[in-house]
């Protein structure tokens, strides 16, 4: 019955792992790569026109966070952008002001990087989280001390949705005369961001997760704040990130960010689509256990526990009938490892490994949440049925 359904089904709920390319984002991208194609660095015609692109899109880019456009840098992506501002920041202050603070939550592309920043001689420690994912702010208060020079920690979790109150910490660490990056990737296009009113030093974006191309992110440093170059080379990005820009990701960027409040918009509207999904899947099976918090989450992620079905086998029954989902990060899908968030907010290695993310679009529909119910449901009655 399932199957009749379904043959022609194409259920997307991974967009936390990434998004499609929005119809606007592709016209303006496909314009760039047909009329744009001079080299931003050379003086003529040709390429003052591509430096111009760059310019209105770093503009849009600046208009979506809040930033002044002289704040915000083009990099190949948020790994990257996460990697420059850490590595080149705790360098600036090491070895007098040594340590960095963390949460165990973030997101690989800053776990591995503080990890690494750990065997060059910088004090990493991590702040705990609560069962919720929350930095529980008095520990992080009494972390930060006169040696430390960056708090670091996301907006919002790529797994469980839990938006920390960055805006608290920062005044934290401004009090302790240290300076603080947030990873805003997860929360860009999905909760209003306004870097000023967060009082964020730093802070970074990746196109692809607000329905713009892969292979572009972009960092907001403020005005004064230590910025140090991470690729070295042309000098490009006022001499920060070296490289010949990629115009079309660049303004695929922009123009998807032309869009956030629109987005942000939609992602409200998902908060109806989580509840009801919640509700009706306690309905079919009781012992479900939500891991994503009630309270200051993402309106389109839920991750949550079937205890006793393996996350592998839950994933490949739902990619059977056309529903994409994820275990935890897609960055780290392949490690087989249980997720260190999960862990981070107290579950078992072997509740961890029969967890799931889901996370809704701009495209989600009533009809995608009961058709994926249904098959849920089917799953689970021939399971019982077998025992
Ligand atoms: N930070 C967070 C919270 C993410 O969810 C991701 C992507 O999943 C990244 C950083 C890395 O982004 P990118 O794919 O642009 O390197």
């Amino acid at each position: 019955m399932i199957k009749q359904l379904l043959s022609k089904r194409n259920v997307y709920f991974d967009h936390n792992a990434t998004t499609h390319i929005a119809a606007p984002v592709r016209s303006v991208m496909n314009r760039v790569l047909k009329s744009y194609w001079g080299n931003p660095s050379s003086g003529y015609a040709k390429g003052k026109m591509s430096a111009q692109i760059i310019e209105k899109a770093r503009e849009q880019v600046a208009a979506a966070i809040g930033a002044h456009s002289h704040e915000v840098y083009f990099a190949s992506c948020a790994t990257e952008s996460n990697n420059a501002i850490l590595k080149t920041v705790s360098n600036h202050f090491s070895p007098e002001k040594n340590k960095v603070i963390s949460t165990p939550i973030e997101h690989p592309s800053v776990m591995n990087t503080l990890e690494y920043m750990k065997t060059q001689g910088i004090d990493v420690q991590y702040c705990p989280v609560d069962k919720s994912g929350r930095v529980v702010l008095e520990e992080m208060e009494a972390m930060i001390d006169d040696k430390t020079s960056l708090v670091c920690c996301m907006l919002a979790n790529n797994e469980i949705g839990t938006i920390q109150d960055v805006k608290k910490i920062a005044a934290m660490a401004r009090a302790k005369g240290a300076l603080v990056f947030s990873d805003c990737v997860q929360a860009l296009g999905k909760i209003p961001i306004d870097v000023k009113d967060l009082d964020v030093d730093y802070a970074t974006f990746s196109a692809h997760k607000l329905y713009g191309p892969k292979g572009i992110g972009a960092w907001y440093a403020r005005i004064s704040c230590p910025l140090e170059p991470y690729i070295h080379g042309g000098h490009q990005e006022e001499g920060m990130r070296a490289g010949t820009e990629s115009i079309h990701n660049i303004a695929g960027f922009g123009e998807a960010c032309k869009h956030v409040n629109k987005l942000v918009t939609f992602s409200r509207q998902n908060e109806s689509l989580k509840h009801t999904f919640i509700k009706e899947l306690k309905g079919i099976k009781n012992d479900i256990i939500i891991n994503s918090p009630e309270e200051h989450c993402l309106t389109n992620t839920i991750n949550l526990t079937f205890p006793g079905i393996g996350s592998g086998e839950m994933m490949k029954m739902l990619d059977y009938h056309g529903i994409a989902v994820s275990a935890g990060s897609a960055c780290s899908t392949s490690s087989n490892k249980p997720s260190h968030v999960l862990k981070a907010i107290g579950l078992t290695d072997e509740a961890a490994q029969e967890s799931i993310r889901i996370s809704f679009g701009s495209t989600t529909k009533s009809k995608h949440i009961k058709y994926t119910l249904k098959v849920i449901k089917q799953y689970i009655e021939e399971e019982k049925n077998k025992n």
